[in-house]
Protein backbone atom coordinates (compact mmCIF):
# COMPACT_ATOMS: atom_id res chain seq x y z
CA UNK A 1 0.00 0.00 0.00
CA UNK A 2 0.87 3.67 -0.10
CA UNK A 3 2.23 4.86 3.43
CA UNK A 4 1.83 8.36 4.58
CA UNK A 5 2.14 10.87 7.31
CA UNK A 6 0.00 13.16 8.55
CA UNK A 7 1.68 17.22 7.98
CA UNK A 8 2.12 19.02 10.66
CA UNK A 9 -0.83 20.29 12.38
CA UNK A 10 1.03 24.05 11.94
CA UNK A 11 1.73 23.38 8.26
CA UNK A 12 -2.27 22.75 7.34
CA UNK A 13 -3.35 25.80 9.80
CA UNK A 14 -1.02 27.98 7.84
CA UNK A 15 -2.66 26.46 4.25
CA UNK A 16 -5.79 27.37 5.06
CA UNK A 17 -5.46 30.27 7.50
CA UNK A 18 -7.53 32.78 5.38
CA UNK A 19 -10.44 30.12 4.68
CA UNK A 20 -13.35 30.15 6.37
CA UNK A 21 -15.29 27.55 5.39
CA UNK A 22 -14.02 24.00 4.69
CA UNK A 23 -14.10 20.89 3.80
CA UNK A 24 -11.67 17.75 4.90
CA UNK A 25 -11.69 14.74 2.93
CA UNK A 26 -10.94 11.36 4.13
CA UNK A 27 -10.35 8.09 1.80
CA UNK A 28 -10.79 4.77 2.73
CA UNK A 29 -7.94 3.37 1.17
CA UNK A 30 -4.69 3.01 1.90
CA UNK A 31 -4.55 6.22 3.91
CA UNK A 32 -7.07 4.55 6.08
CA UNK A 33 -5.06 1.50 6.52
CA UNK A 34 -1.91 3.59 7.70
CA UNK A 35 -3.86 5.44 10.17
CA UNK A 36 -3.42 8.79 9.04
CA UNK A 37 -6.30 9.64 6.76
CA UNK A 38 -9.63 7.93 7.45
CA UNK A 39 -12.59 9.62 9.04
CA UNK A 40 -11.58 8.65 12.09
CA UNK A 41 -8.22 11.13 11.21
CA UNK A 42 -10.11 13.29 9.32
CA UNK A 43 -12.95 13.86 12.20
CA UNK A 44 -9.83 14.31 14.71
CA UNK A 45 -8.16 17.35 12.09
CA UNK A 46 -11.45 18.81 11.63
CA UNK A 47 -11.59 18.88 15.55
CA UNK A 48 -8.19 20.26 15.82
CA UNK A 49 -8.41 23.25 13.61
CA UNK A 50 -12.08 24.25 15.13
CA UNK A 51 -10.16 24.63 18.21
CA UNK A 52 -6.96 26.12 16.99
CA UNK A 53 -9.51 28.75 15.03
CA UNK A 54 -12.10 28.94 18.32
CA UNK A 55 -8.50 29.60 20.49
CA UNK A 56 -7.08 32.67 18.05
CA UNK A 57 -10.77 34.10 18.09
CA UNK A 58 -11.32 33.34 14.51
CA UNK A 59 -13.71 30.49 14.10
CA UNK A 60 -14.63 28.89 11.34
CA UNK A 61 -17.20 26.05 9.68
CA UNK A 62 -15.40 23.30 9.26
CA UNK A 63 -17.22 19.74 7.83
CA UNK A 64 -15.85 16.28 7.15
CA UNK A 65 -16.24 13.64 4.76
CA UNK A 66 -14.69 10.45 3.91
CA UNK A 67 -14.09 9.02 0.12
CA UNK A 68 -14.38 5.74 -0.90
CA UNK A 69 -10.95 6.28 -2.90
CA UNK A 70 -9.63 9.82 -3.83
CA UNK A 71 -7.92 8.18 -6.79
CA UNK A 72 -10.99 7.14 -8.77
CA UNK A 73 -13.52 9.99 -10.40
CA UNK A 74 -16.75 7.98 -9.57
CA UNK A 75 -15.98 8.20 -6.18
CA UNK A 76 -14.68 11.97 -6.60
CA UNK A 77 -17.91 12.94 -8.46
CA UNK A 78 -19.96 12.68 -5.61
CA UNK A 79 -18.66 15.43 -4.55
CA UNK A 80 -19.73 17.51 -7.15
CA UNK A 81 -23.35 19.38 -5.10
CA UNK A 82 -20.72 19.33 -2.36
CA UNK A 83 -17.30 21.12 -2.94
CA UNK A 84 -18.14 24.38 -4.45
CA UNK A 85 -19.74 25.31 -0.73
CA UNK A 86 -16.64 25.64 0.49
CA UNK A 87 -13.17 28.42 0.80
CA UNK A 88 -11.11 25.37 0.52
CA UNK A 89 -10.83 21.72 0.93
CA UNK A 90 -8.31 19.33 2.48
CA UNK A 91 -7.79 16.09 1.32
CA UNK A 92 -6.17 13.27 3.80
CA UNK A 93 -5.19 10.78 0.48
CA UNK A 94 -2.37 10.03 -0.79
CA UNK A 95 -0.51 13.00 -3.43
CA UNK A 96 -2.77 11.41 -5.94
CA UNK A 97 -5.95 12.56 -4.20
CA UNK A 98 -5.52 16.33 -4.10
CA UNK A 99 -5.10 15.94 -7.73
CA UNK A 100 -7.82 14.12 -8.85
CA UNK A 101 -9.82 16.38 -7.04
CA UNK A 102 -7.89 19.91 -8.58
CA UNK A 103 -8.85 18.15 -11.98
CA UNK A 104 -12.06 17.14 -11.43
CA UNK A 105 -12.98 20.69 -9.50
CA UNK A 106 -10.77 22.98 -11.37
CA UNK A 107 -12.16 26.29 -9.79
CA UNK A 108 -11.80 25.22 -5.99
CA UNK A 109 -8.35 25.16 -3.80
CA UNK A 110 -7.23 21.74 -2.83
CA UNK A 111 -4.79 21.57 0.31
CA UNK A 112 -3.11 18.17 0.81
CA UNK A 113 -2.92 17.20 4.49
CA UNK A 114 -0.40 14.59 4.27
CA UNK A 115 3.43 13.66 3.03
CA UNK A 116 2.92 10.99 0.49
CA UNK A 117 6.13 8.71 1.65
CA UNK A 118 6.37 5.02 -0.24
CA UNK A 119 5.18 1.67 -1.01
CA UNK A 120 5.32 -0.68 2.00
CA UNK A 121 3.98 -2.50 4.79
CA UNK A 122 3.46 -2.77 8.21
CA UNK A 123 6.19 -4.94 10.10
CA UNK A 124 4.92 -4.17 13.63
CA UNK A 125 1.99 -2.29 15.05
CA UNK A 126 2.52 1.29 14.23
CA UNK A 127 5.50 0.96 12.26
CA UNK A 128 5.84 0.43 8.42
CA UNK A 129 8.72 0.35 6.27
CA UNK A 130 9.63 0.67 2.62
CA UNK A 131 9.50 -2.22 0.52
CA UNK A 132 9.13 -1.22 -3.47
CA UNK A 133 9.96 2.21 -5.28
CA UNK A 134 7.82 0.86 -8.09
CA UNK A 135 10.87 0.74 -10.88
CA UNK A 136 8.46 -0.62 -13.11
CA UNK A 137 10.04 -3.68 -13.85
CA UNK A 138 10.32 -6.21 -11.14
CA UNK A 139 13.24 -7.85 -11.06
CA UNK A 140 13.14 -9.68 -7.23
CA UNK A 141 13.14 -13.50 -9.26
CA UNK A 142 16.90 -12.61 -9.18
CA UNK A 143 17.06 -11.64 -5.79
CA UNK A 144 14.97 -14.19 -3.61
CA UNK A 145 12.07 -11.90 -3.69
CA UNK A 146 14.02 -9.49 -2.24
CA UNK A 147 14.06 -5.71 -3.57
CA UNK A 148 17.52 -3.84 -3.51
CA UNK A 149 16.15 -0.98 -5.68
CA UNK A 150 13.60 -0.18 -3.10
CA UNK A 151 15.87 -1.29 0.08
CA UNK A 152 19.53 -0.82 -0.78
CA UNK A 153 20.57 2.47 -0.29
CA UNK A 154 22.60 3.14 -2.51
CA UNK A 155 19.52 0.99 -5.11
CA UNK A 156 23.13 -1.34 -5.97
CA UNK A 157 22.30 -4.34 -8.01
CA UNK A 158 25.14 -6.77 -8.23
CA UNK A 159 26.15 -7.06 -4.34
CA UNK A 160 26.72 -5.01 -1.41
CA UNK A 161 29.04 -1.76 -0.99
CA UNK A 162 32.03 -1.89 1.49
CA UNK A 163 30.07 -0.47 3.82
CA UNK A 164 27.54 -3.32 5.27
CA UNK A 165 28.38 -4.15 9.02
CA UNK A 166 27.05 -6.98 10.73
CA UNK A 167 24.02 -6.68 8.75
CA UNK A 168 23.16 -2.99 8.92
CA UNK A 169 23.40 -0.36 6.67
CA UNK A 170 25.94 2.25 6.36
CA UNK A 171 23.66 4.77 6.62
CA UNK A 172 22.43 3.98 9.93
CA UNK A 173 22.56 1.09 12.45
CA UNK A 174 18.82 0.97 12.57
CA UNK A 175 19.08 0.02 8.67
CA UNK A 176 18.61 -3.49 7.71
CA UNK A 177 21.73 -4.12 4.77
CA UNK A 178 19.04 -6.24 2.16
CA UNK A 179 22.13 -7.07 0.64
CA UNK A 180 23.19 -9.18 3.89
CA UNK A 181 19.77 -10.38 3.87
CA UNK A 182 19.75 -11.61 0.11
CA UNK A 183 23.71 -12.93 0.76
CA UNK A 184 22.61 -15.12 3.63
CA UNK A 185 19.29 -16.39 2.04
CA UNK A 186 21.44 -17.71 -0.66
CA UNK A 187 24.03 -19.38 1.05
CA UNK A 188 21.56 -20.46 3.68
CA UNK A 189 19.85 -22.18 0.47
CA UNK A 190 23.28 -23.55 -1.65
CA UNK A 191 22.89 -21.01 -4.33
CA UNK A 192 25.59 -18.31 -3.64
CA UNK A 193 26.35 -18.65 -7.27
CA UNK A 194 23.11 -17.16 -8.74
CA UNK A 195 24.81 -13.51 -7.83
CA UNK A 196 27.35 -14.50 -10.09
CA UNK A 197 24.84 -14.16 -13.15
CA UNK A 198 25.03 -11.38 -15.34
CA UNK A 199 22.39 -8.98 -15.03
CA UNK A 200 22.03 -6.55 -18.01
CA UNK A 201 21.79 -2.70 -16.79
CA UNK A 202 18.04 -1.83 -15.52
CA UNK A 203 16.09 0.23 -17.77
CA UNK A 204 14.94 2.51 -15.71
CA UNK A 205 12.85 4.29 -18.58
CA UNK A 206 10.01 2.07 -16.63
CA UNK A 207 11.08 3.83 -13.68
CA UNK A 208 10.16 7.53 -12.14
CA UNK A 209 12.82 8.66 -14.39
CA UNK A 210 11.27 8.45 -17.56
CA UNK A 211 8.48 10.92 -17.17
CA UNK A 212 5.00 10.32 -15.40
CA UNK A 213 3.59 6.51 -16.42
CA UNK A 214 0.65 5.23 -17.40
CA UNK A 215 -0.65 1.45 -17.76
CA UNK A 216 -3.37 0.97 -20.04
CA UNK A 217 -5.37 -2.29 -20.28
CA UNK A 218 -6.81 -2.24 -23.61
CA UNK A 219 -9.45 -4.75 -22.33
CA UNK A 220 -10.86 -2.63 -20.09
CA UNK A 221 -9.95 0.86 -22.06
CA UNK A 222 -12.05 0.19 -24.79
S1 LIG B 1 12.20 -4.43 -8.33
FE1 LIG B 1 11.03 -2.55 -8.72
S2 LIG B 1 8.85 -3.21 -8.83
FE2 LIG B 1 10.03 -4.90 -7.87
S3 LIG B 1 9.81 -4.54 -5.65
FE3 LIG B 1 11.72 -3.51 -6.32
S4 LIG B 1 11.15 -1.39 -6.82
FE4 LIG B 1 9.26 -2.60 -6.68
S1 LIG C 1 25.39 -1.10 3.36
FE1 LIG C 1 24.03 -2.54 2.26
S2 LIG C 1 22.02 -1.50 2.08
FE2 LIG C 1 23.56 0.06 2.69
S3 LIG C 1 24.21 0.96 0.77
FE3 LIG C 1 25.70 -0.69 1.20
S4 LIG C 1 24.86 -2.55 0.22
FE4 LIG C 1 23.22 -1.01 0.25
Amino acid sequence: MIVADRKPLVEIQEMVANSRKILVIGCKGCVTVCNVGGLKEAEILASSLRIGRNKNGKPMEIDETVLERQCDPEYIAQLKDKVGNYDAVISMACGVGPQFLSEAYPEQKFFPAVNTKFFGGAVQHGIWEERCAGCGTCVIHHYDGLCPIARCSKSLQHGPCGGSSKGKCEIANDVVCIWDLIVRKKMEQGRLDDLRLFQPAKDWRTARDGGPRRSIREELAS
